[in-house]
């Protein structure tokens, strides 16, 4: 395991952090950039008060894999993260992306194009004659947890189930996957998916931030003849045998977790769903990063989803995205926090 690791030079695992600009309202509010980027390390300066009321900062430091600022592009996003990882999806491995952070840090804005360049990628490599002969195609998939529950997202939010067969492999029952062969329609797809997330009376961005939207892009192996008479018995000749697969995960505002004290039972209840599963996330991320054989997937919902992604040829990437104004300070803190006890 680690010498195909090593072969491949990239890392199991990568933690970045992303640090978006100001927004309008912070600058029109006049608000402090507390975050300073340095290479691969950044200083948080934390404002706080004396007892006497007099003020002072509290200098924080941290360092990742890669620490990218205000400047950097989607673009460079991709490259930084998702893209070394690609040509080892045809070596069998699962990799799994996630966005970390805060509601309004950017996530959704960091996650959204990711797939569209994987998916990109993906294709160009499987119109070389060594894949395509080999019948690998592209599929996609796009859902949501929300509560503890699954719902697809291009499927008229149909309520699905997971299985798990003997092999350790992970199944979402009725889940709809469609094939990709040009990118354009990646694009669409990510598009409906995303109009598709859980919205409430409150709306679309504060109900999205208490669910982990999941886009799974799989390379499949369809076998060469007589395909198409045993379709209907067996699922997985009709889509072939996945051979790898990145799974890009919008995770809920990190600060979700924190509700489980508030006065709706219902806020409650996903306070604590949240919580949980982004305590199990990092525990399992963690035992990865040890080798452990153990690995801790069944605290949550969202770990059991990825299974199957925390076990043989895994990579992982998790993006912590932070907002720079001073009045996010606490959750800025917090989620860097979170991102060390990852490494
Ligand atoms: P989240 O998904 O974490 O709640 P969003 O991705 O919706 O946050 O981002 C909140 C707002 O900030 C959006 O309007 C988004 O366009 C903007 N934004 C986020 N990151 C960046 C960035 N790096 N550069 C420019 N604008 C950004
Ligand atoms: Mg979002």
């Amino acid at each position: 395991k680690e010498s195909s690791s090593k072969e491949n030079n990239v890392a199991k695992i990568k933690v970045v952090v992303r640090k978006r600009p100001l927004n309008k309202k912070e600058l029109a509010r006049k608000e402090d950039d507390i975050v300073t980027v340095y290479d691969n390390a950044l200083t948080v300066l934390e404002p706080k008060l004396k007892v006497d009321l007099t003020a002072y900062v509290e200098k924080h430091e941290f360092c990742f894999d890669a620490v990218l600022d205000e400047r950097v592009t989607n673009d460079e996003v991709y490259r930084v993260t998702m893209e070394p990882i690609i040509p080892t999806i045809f070596q069998r491995t699962k990799a799994t992306c996630f966005a970390y952070g805060q509601t309004g840090s950017g996530k959704t804005f960091t996650m959204q194009p990711l797939p569209l360049r994987a998916a990109e990628d993906l294709v160009r490599l499987l119109r070389q004659p060594v894949y395509h002969n080999q019948r690998f195609k592209l599929w996609l998939g796009f859902f949501e947890i929300y509560g503890g529950k699954l719902f697809d997202l291009l499927s008229e939010r149909k309520k699905l189930c997971m299985r798990e067969d003997g092999r350790q492999q992970v199944c979402i029952v009725g889940l709809q996957e469609f094939e990709v062969s040009d990118v354009q329609i990646v694009k669409e797809y990510i598009e409906r998916g995303n109009a598709a997330r859980s919205t409430g009376s409150t709306g679309a961005n504060e109900e999205s931030s208490r669910s982990h939207a999941i886009l799974q892009l799989s390379v499949k192996k369809h076998s060469e003849v007589k395909d198409s008479r045993r379709n209907n018995d067996v699922n997985e000749s009709k889509s072939g045998k996945v051979v790898g697969k990145i799974s890009f995960i919008d995770l809920a505002g990190s600060e979700r977790g924190a509700d489980t004290t508030d006065n709706d039972r219902q806020t409650r209840i996903e306070g604590a769903e949240i919580n949980k599963s982004l305590l199990a996330l990092k525990e399992c991320i963690r035992a990865l990063d040890n080798d452990q054989i153990h690995i801790p997937f069944r605290g949550s919902k969202l770990t059991e989803v990825l299974r199957d992604s925390f076990v043989g040829n895994s990579r992982t990437v998790m993006i912590s995205c932070i907002s720079p104004n001073a009045g996010s300070c606490e959750h800025t803190l917090n989620t860097l926090r979170y991102a060390d006890r990852v490494k």
